[in-house]
C-alpha cells in the first residue's frame, strides 16, 4: 500500500537481474556450444572424411593390384600366345585355360579377345564375335588403340548376366611385338560394395562413386545414396559441376535432412569420383543434447535465483518499511508514514468523497508528569496513552504520533459532528483511566482539536485548523474537545 513505487522498483530490479543472469548464462552456454560445434565440424571436414576417403581408396587400389598382376601374367603367358599364333584351333584348350585362371584366382570372369578372329573367348568357349560398330564392344577397340599396356574399366559383364564388373583389360603381343588381342579378368564390384557398406555402418557416413557425368555408379548395399543422378539431389545440384571440375575437395550442402559435409577424391584408375559424406546433424546430436540440458539448467538457476532474491528483497523491504513507518516508543505510525498515507486518503476521497476528519490530541501538562516521574516515567505514560487511544479506534482509523506528546488521528467516513463525538469518547476514556508510573497511579487529561476535510484544502491547512481548535481547547481550560468548522 504505502510503497507502490518501491514495489515497482523491486520489479524493475528483478527484471534487470533476470535479464543479466539470462544473458550471462545463455551467452556462455551458446558460445561454448558454437565453439564445440565448429570443432566437431572441422574435425569431420579436415580429418574424418579425408581419412575414410583415403582408406577406401587404398583398399580399392589393393583389390585392383592382384587382378592387374593376374591379367599381366595372362598377357605374357606363352601358352596363350602360342595358341593364338598356332591358329586358335583347339577352343577347348583355351576355355580350359580361362576356366583354370578364373578358378585359381577367384576372379569373377576371365576372357581373351583375339584381334585376328575377333572372337571373344571365356571359360565356356566362344562367347561371341566382337565388332567395331557394336556399342558393347567399344571397349575392345579402345584398348586396341591405346598406348598404355592395360586399362581398368567398369562395365556390365555380358558373360555374367550384365553384372557390374571391374575389368582389367591387358593388351597381348606376340614374341615380335605384334598386337594379338586383349585378355584379363573381371572382378565383381560386390567386394567393393561390401567394403563401402561396412565403412558406412561403422562410421555412419555415406560412401559412393560418381562418374564423370555426375551419376552414381557404385554405392553401398543399404542406407547409402540410391539416386542415380546427383543433379536430382537438392542442395548438391548446384555443386556438381564445380566438384567434377575440381576433382577433389571438401564441400557442404543442405537438403531437407539438414547439413551435409562432403569429401571428394578423384580415382584416376577408375576415372570415378569417390564421395564420402556425413550428415552434420548426426554428429552434433550429442552436443545439441548437452546444449538443451545446459539451457534448462541455466533457466532453472535463473528462476531459483530470482525467486530467492524476490523473497529476500520482500522480507527486507517489509522490515525496512516497518522500521521507517512506525514510532519506536508507541508503535504508532510516525509522521513520515502519515505523509504518504494522507495522499492515499485524499486520492480515495477524490474517487469516493466520504467525509474525513482529523483529531489533534495533546496531553495536558505533560511537563509536570515528566517532572514527577522523570523522562522514562513520562515515556511509560505516553506508551499507555497511545495504546489506549489505539484500542478505541476502528480498523480504518489511523493513529499517528505527531510529536512529543501529541497524537494525530484520522477518521475516515466521519463528519465533524461524529468526529467530535469520537474525540469526546477518547477524552472521557483517558480522563477516567488509571495510568501508572513508578508504581504510582497517574491521571491524565487530553485536549483535542477537531477539523473536517473541506475537500479542497491541503493537508497542512486541514491540520492547521485542527491545531487552532486544539489551541482553543487549551485556552478554554484544557481537558476538552474543540472543533474548527469550515462552514
Ligand atoms: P500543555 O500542553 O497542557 O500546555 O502543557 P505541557 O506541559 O504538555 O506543554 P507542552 O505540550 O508544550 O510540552 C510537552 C512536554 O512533553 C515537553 C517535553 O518535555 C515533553 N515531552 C515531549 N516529548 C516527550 C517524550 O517523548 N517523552 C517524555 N517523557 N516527555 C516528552
Ligand atoms: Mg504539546
Ligand atoms: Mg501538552
Amino acid at each position: 500500500m504505502y510503497s507502490t513505487h518501491r514495489i515497482f522498483k523491486r520489479q524493475r530490479l528483478l527484471l534487470w537481474l533476470s535479464i543479466l543472469l539470462a544473458m550471462g548464462f545463455f551467452a556462455t552456454t551458446l558460445s561454448s556450444y558454437y565453439v564445440s560445434k565448429q570443432a566437431i565440424l572441422n574435425a569431420i571436414v579436415a580429418q574424418e572424411l579425408p581419412l575414410t576417403s583415403s582408406n577406401v581408396y587404398s583398399e580399392i587400389q589393393k583389390d585392383l593390384v592382384r587382378p592387374v598382376l593376374i591379367s599381366s601374367t595372362m598377357a605374357h603367358d606363352t601358352f596363350l600366345r602360342d595358341w593364338v599364333l598356332g591358329g586358335e584351333h583347339n577352343v577347348d584348350a583355351m576355355a580350359r585355360y580361362l576356366r583354370e585362371i578364373k578358378a585359381r584366382y577367384g576372379a569373377f570372369s576371365s576372357f581373351f579377345v583375339s584381334d585376328r578372329s575377333a572372337r571373344y573367348y571365356t571359360g565356356e568357349g566362344i562367347l561371341k564375335q566382337v565388332a567395331p560398330q557394336a556399342p558393347r564392344d567399344v571397349w575392345y577397340y579402345r584398348v586396341r588403340a591405346m598406348p598404355e599396356p592395360y586399362e581398368i574399366n567398369v562395365d556390365a559383364d555380358l558373360a555374367n548376366r550384365d553384372a557390374l564388373t571391374i575389368f582389367v583389360n591387358y593388351r597381348v603381343f606376340d614374341f615380335d611385338g605384334r598386337f594379338l588381342g586383349a585378355t584379363g579378368v573381371g572382378l565383381t564390384v560386390d567386394a567393393v560394395r561390401h567394403l563401402i557398406s561396412s565403412y558406412q555402418q561403422r562410421f555412419q557416413r555415406t560412401i559412393y562413386f560418381v562418374d564423370a557425368h555426375g551419376k552414381t555408379v557404385l554405392f553401398g548395399n543399404q542406407s547409402g545414396r540410391q539416386e542415380t543422378d546427383l543433379r536430382a539431389i537438392p542442395g548438391l545440384r548446384d555443386l556438381v559441376d564445380r566438384i567434377l571440375r575440381e576433382k577433389s575437395g571438401s564441400y557442404q550442402f543442405r537438403d531437407a535432412s539438414g547439413l551435409h559435409l562432403l569429401n571428394v577424391n578423384y580415382v584416376p584408375e577408375l576415372k570415378w569420383y569417390l564421395f564420402v559424406e556425413k550428415r552434420a546433424d548426426a554428429a552434433l546430436a550429442d552436443i545439441r543434447q548437452t546444449l538443451y540440458v545446459n539451457l534448462a539448467v541455466c533457466l532453472g538457476i535463473t528462476l531459483l535465483v530470482l525467486f530467492l532474491t524476490h523473497v529476500a528483497l520482500a522480507r527486507y523491504q517489509r522490515r525496512i518499511e516497518d522500521m521507517a513507518a512506525t514510532d519506536k516508543l508507541t508503535g504508532l505510525l510516525n509522521r513520515q508514514a502519515f505523509s504518504i498515507l494522507i495522499d492515499k486518503v485524499f486520492a480515495e476521497y477524490r474517487r469516493n468523497p466520504q467525509p474525513i476528519s482529523v483529531l489533534l490530541v495533546d496531553v495536558d501538562h505533560f511537563k509536570s508528569i515528566n517532572d514527577r516521574f522523570g523522562h522514562a516515567g513520562g515515556d511509560r505514560i505516553l506508551r499507555q496513552i497511545a495504546a489506549s487511544l489505539q484500542e478505541s479506534l476502528r480498523a480504518s482509523d489511523i493513529a499517528i504520533r505527531w510529536g512529543g506528546e501529541e497524537f494525530l488521528i484520522v477518521l475516515k467516513g466521519s463528519a465533524l459532528e461524529q468526529a467530535q463525538h469520537v474525540a469526546e469518547q477518547l477524552r472521557l476514556k483517558i480522563e477516567q483511566a488509571q495510568f501508572s508510573a513508578a508504581a504510582q497511579p497517574v491521571s491524565v487529561t487530553l485536549s483535542i482539536g477537531v477539523s473536517q476535510y473541506d475537500g479542497t484544502e491541503s493537508c497542512e491547512e486541514l491540520i492547521g485548523r485542527a491545531d487552532a481548535a486544539l489551541y482553543a481547547a487549551k485556552n478554554g481550560g484544557r481537558n476538552r474537545v474543540c472543533a474548527e468548522s469550515f462552514f
